[in-house]
């Protein structure tokens, strides 16, 4: 079913092209999402076949195995950071006033150190998936584009339905184990960005959310 479409990037990475694959190797494949919710954003799906049909909440309660999950991910965000500075470095300040110290005669001591794009990248799961294959999100924080079509869509993405991978293991009495899923994604759109709030004006928050990436990506 529709449910199951990341399986196959498990058991034929090598047929798809690097713009849907990024990389594979024994334990893991990194895919580009089909439909970004943000300018960036991969998924790291993990190939233990005793995990791939769990839960995350489920496979992430074996310790060893989220320790793999987890510092494969941050390589990962590494390498998301670099995509970002690739692609706004240009338009940061903060990689700007680097450019320009390097390039200064003669140059200064300490040169300041440029954007922490790391920062700006999110990997965690959806604490009610949508995909049956165990996958975590790499996402930039801009929830910023075309295919961010729907309410459910930002919210996933902007409350604790979201969980962060260094947020595991999580305890016993966490409220997001018992996700009311209806009550996350229901709620009032706020700003990832200010906090300002939108109520349930969707074309608002979108309007906002092209300001507030272009700001961001300034900075
Ligand atoms: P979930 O809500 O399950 O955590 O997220 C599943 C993600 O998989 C979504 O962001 C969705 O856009 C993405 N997705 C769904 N189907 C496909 C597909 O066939 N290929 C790829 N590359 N991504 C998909
Ligand atoms: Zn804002």
């Amino acid at each position: 079913g529709a449910r199951d479409g990341l399986g196959a990037y498990l058991t034929k990475p090598e047929s798809y092209p690097s713009n849907v694959v990024v990389s594979h190797n024994k334990d893991f494949v990194v895919i580009h999402d089909m439909f970004p919710k943000s300018t960036l954003h991969l998924l790291l799906l993990p190939r233990d076949a005793t995990k791939t049909r769990l839960h995350p909440f489920e496979a992430f309660e074996d310790a060893e195995f989220l320790d793999k999950v987890r510092s494969e991910t941050r390589k990962l965000r590494t390498l998301a950071a670099g995509e970002l500075r690739r692609k706004y470095g240009k338009d940061s300040a903060q990689e700007q006033a680097r450019l320009a110290a390097m390039d200064a005669d003669p140059p200064p001591n300490a040169l300041p150190p440029g954007r922490d794009w790391e920062r700006e990248v999110m990997c965690g799961v959806h604490a009610v998936p949508s995909m049956n294959h165990l996958h975590v999100h790499v996402v930039s924080v801009d929830r910023y584009s075309e295919r961010m079509k729907h309410r459910k869509h930002y919210n996933s993405f902007a409350t604790p339905f979201f969980v962060p991978i260094d947020d595991f293991p999580l305890a016993p009495d966490d409220a997001r184990r018992q996700p009311t899923r209806e009550g996350y994604l229901r709620r009032d759109f706020i700003c990832w960005r200010c906090g300002k709030d939108f109520g349930n004006r969707f074309v608002d928050l979108k309007k906002h959310l092209e300001h507030e990436f272009e700001e961001w990506k300034k900075l």
